[in-house]
């Protein structure tokens, strides 16, 4: 018997290419689900991450989007319909950082992460709710940021964004919940990832002493949080955080 528990399911994962994005695309698709991902500029990454799929069993399709494109969004839903015949789950993950002291924070730094982080959440989930509402059935997973609910100094377009992403998952959980759709979010604390391998050595030593657990985490621990979200193990949790922190943010 197939003990997969996402077999005949089919997901996207927004920025899949690289980090915590690729290591549940890997978790999704190792436990059956046939994968969409995207990517912005890393397309080496993504068509050896689309052959890792397929040598699971799996069904995959990387797809260029830019998730600050609005019509973009859409048409990466329809395509996703079209290639795989169904959409049952949406994970929001892309996002970038631009850390900075607010005197020192342009115009730039601050609607590159509001756009990217927050309202590509929108883009996205707008696209695929209407799908969602009509078949009953969906799961959507915001990956926030401990530094949404306990912010550092230096990143408050980050903070903002992230905060955003939960109040978002709130709202649109309870809008959705009458039909059977699950809206949750994950808050990673820190994370190895090519996001994190730019801060200093100083950084991560203060860094670690705040951690509990007294390390950093793997893209692959939160890669399991999200699919527990997304699994039936978890059908009657809908509309909140989960944090994957080492304790950072209790
Ligand atoms: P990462 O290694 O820098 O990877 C970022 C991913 O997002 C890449 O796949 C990238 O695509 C994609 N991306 C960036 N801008 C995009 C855009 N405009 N449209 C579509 N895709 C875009 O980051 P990560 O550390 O895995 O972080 C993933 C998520 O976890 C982010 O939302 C981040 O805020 C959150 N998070 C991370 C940490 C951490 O410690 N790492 C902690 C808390 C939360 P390309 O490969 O094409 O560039």
């Amino acid at each position: 018997m197939d003990q997969k528990q996402l077999r005949d399911n089919t997901a996207i994962v927004t920025g899949g290419s690289r980090g915590i994005g690729r290591a549940i695309v890997l978790a999704l698709s190792g436990q059956g689900a046939d994968c969409a991902f995207t990517y912005t500029a890393h397309q080496e990454a993504a068509e050896a991450l689309a052959d890792e799929i397929r040598a699971l069993g799996q069904r995959a399709l990387p797809i260029r989007l830019d998730v600050r494109d609005f019509e973009g969004a859409k048409t990466m839903i329809e395509q996703v319909k079209g290639e795989f015949g169904r959409l049952d789950i949406l994970v929001n993950n892309a996002g970038i950082t631009r850390d900075r002291s607010l005197m020192g924070m342009s115009r730039e730094d601050w609607a590159d992460v509001i756009d990217t982080d927050l309202t590509g959440v929108f883009n996205t989930t707008r696209a695929c709710i209407i799908t969602f509402l009509k078949q009953k059935r969906g799961n959507v997973v915001n990956v926030s940021s401990v530094s949404g609910i306990r912010p550092m100094a230096g990143q408050v377009n980050y903070a903002a964004a992230k905060a955003g992403i939960i109040g978002f998952t709130k709202s649109l959980a309870q809008e959705v919940a009458p039909y059977n759709v699950r809206v949750n979010a994950v808050a990673p604390g820190f994370i190895e990832t090519d996001m994190t391998s730019l801060l200093g050595e100083k950084f991560r030593d203060k860094a670690l002493q705040q951690i509990p657990l007294g390390r950093f985490g793997t893209a692959g621990e939160v890669a399991q949080a999200v699919l527990f979200l997304v699994s039936e193990a978890s059908h009657y949790i809908t509309g909140q955080v989960l944090q994957i922190d080492g304790g950072l943010g209790m």
